[in-house]
């Protein structure tokens, strides 16, 4: 076997680590064993890649390693769960940044020698580096906006669609112009300042709320751009890799579009999601009388009932309630409560956010329940207790045809017999929409830090 088929192997080998890993990544019993088969995929990955690559460019791949992991592993230790999303649009966009940089490289290396590039070479790297280019654009100002550096509301200008198109079809001009077999670096730098252009237009008109689907769009993105990539650096692993992310991306957009019951186009030129905090006055009663209680009161409700639905939102992220809401949980338990937790697939901050949470206090996935399998348990719920969530419980998605979340489908804790609400003050969530749920006759708020009031929960059940 000589050194290519040797290589070749190897990231065959890679190739099969990356597919276990994603399919193991479909369940959190198996997710963390398919991080690691991954991880050792792509360890294996670079050290092949170290093997086959000139002796000359060792060293600057060694340090781009060496400066690049220790970034990546001291930001991963240090990130807060609630901060993963920028983290994950950050590390995207530079992915896409890379693939777009290396295809400038490649070009700037490839044209003016004697023999005309190939036009597979050619629509390769210009793909990937506009793609690449809109993927870093857009997801830097996604980073933005969730850091809030910049203003989470949807930024729109009169013919901001008309100018979008038009640079669109300016990009693609231009990519035809190169392919064609006329060489400019120039030219190429032009598009590429174009796509980054669009990147961030496209980005800037969508609101904080819709980050998630534009993060994972994005990540499409970045994965069709190293595919590219590959294609231009005859990488079969890279165009597998690349395929995977594009793919698994894709997949995820369209599954968040859907748990919104929003189409992509709607997410991408619908300007939606204030971030504002103006109130959507829903209606009936939202403006209605709030009923308040003490741990002691809302023990007793709690310990005398048949089933207890929990429902965290992103509140119980912000106060790291996760193993005191499990001490109440089992506590329920031991008193025969059925327990049961309610998971919205936007719930938090991130995709899969409640499940990462709640598996970091061991709680038994088989308590888990997804959105569809729930909603018809609502009306057998005696208490719904509803911990730091506020737009995924909102009834103003089904009841307000005017406000900016109607159509998406939510976690129906109206229809349960009685309703918990454990939340600071009567503040707004993500979508900035006041919330009628608040103010049904059958709600009582528990106000304070998520954390405390579930503490003094568990105290106050042990007396019931
Ligand atoms: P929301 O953002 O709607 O509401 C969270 C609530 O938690 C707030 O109203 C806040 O009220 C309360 N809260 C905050 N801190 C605390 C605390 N320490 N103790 C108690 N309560 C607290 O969260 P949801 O999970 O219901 O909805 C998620 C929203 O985020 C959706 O609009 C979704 O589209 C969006 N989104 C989702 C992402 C994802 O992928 N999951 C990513 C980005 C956005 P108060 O201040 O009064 O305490």
């Amino acid at each position: 076997m000589d050194k290519r088929q040797a290589v070749d192997l190897a990231y065959l080998v890679c190739a099969i680590t990356f597919i276990i890993g994603l399919k193991r990544l479909s369940s959190p019993r198996t997710a963390v064993r398919g991080n690691q088969v991954a991880a050792f995929g792509m360890v294996l990955a670079i050290g092949v890649t170290l093997w086959d690559a000139d002796a000359r460019d060792l060293a600057w791949i060694i340090a781009g390693i060496v400066i690049g992991g220790v970034i990546g592993a001291y930001s991963a230790r240090a990130v807060k769960m609630t901060a993963m999303p920028q983290m994950v649009a950050l590390f995207n966009g530079v992915g896409g940044g890379a693939a777009a940089l290396i295809s400038i490289s490649e070009y700037h290396d490839r044209i003016g020698l004697a023999t005309d590039p190939a036009t597979s070479f050619l629509i390769s790297t210009l793909f990937s580096a506009i793609v690449g280019g809109v993927s870093f654009a857009g997801s830097m100002i996604a980073f933005g906006k969730l850091q809030e550096v910049i203003s989470g509301s949807p930024v729109t200008v009169p013919g901001q669609k008309a100018v979008n198109a038009v640079n669109f079809i300016a990009i693609v001009v231009l990519a035809v112009y190169l392919a064609a077999g006329n060489e400019s670096e120039g030219v190429l730098v032009l598009a590429v300042a174009l796509s980054l252009l669009l990147g961030v237009s496209l980005v800037m008109a969508i609101g904080g709320a819709d980050m998630p689907v534009v993060i994972s769009l994005l990540n499409s993105f970045t994965g069709l751009a190293a595919a590219a990539t590959g294609f231009t650096l005859h990488n079969n692993l890279l165009i597998i890799a690349g395929t995977l992310v594009g793919a698994s991306g894709a997949l995820l957009t369209q599954m968040m579009s859907r748990a919104m019951n929003r189409s992509l186009a709607n997410v991408v030129f619908g300007a939606f999601g204030t971030g504002s905090g103006t109130a959507v006055v829903g209606p009936a009663g939202a403006q209605g009388t709030v009923r308040s209680a003490s741990a002691d009161d809302v023990a007793v409700m709690l310990g005398y009932a048949r089933r207890v639905v929990i429902v965290p939102g992103y509140g119980l992220a912000v106060a790291q309630a996760q193993h005191v809401v499990r001490e109440l949980a089992d506590q329920l338990e031991r008193k025969g409560v059925d327990v049961r937790y309610a998971i919205h697939p936007v719930a938090g901050r991130m995709p899969g956010h409640m499940n990462v949470l709640l598996a970091e206090a061991d709680v038994p996935y088989t308590q888990l329940y997804e959105m569809d399998e729930i909603n018809a348990e609502f009306p057998r719920t005696d208490v719904s207790l509803v911990v730091g969530a506020n737009d995924v419980v909102n009834p103003a998605a089904k009841n307000t045809p005017g406000s900016p979340i109607y159509g998406m489908p939510v976690l129906n804790v109206d229809q349960s017999q009685a309703v918990v609400v454990l939340k600071r003050s009567m503040n707004t969530g993500f979508a900035g929409i006041d919330n009628e749920l608040f103010t049904d006759p059958k709600t009582t708020m528990l106000f304070g830090d998520a954390k405390e009031s579930l503490a003094n929960l568990v105290t106050s059940v042990k007396n019931v």
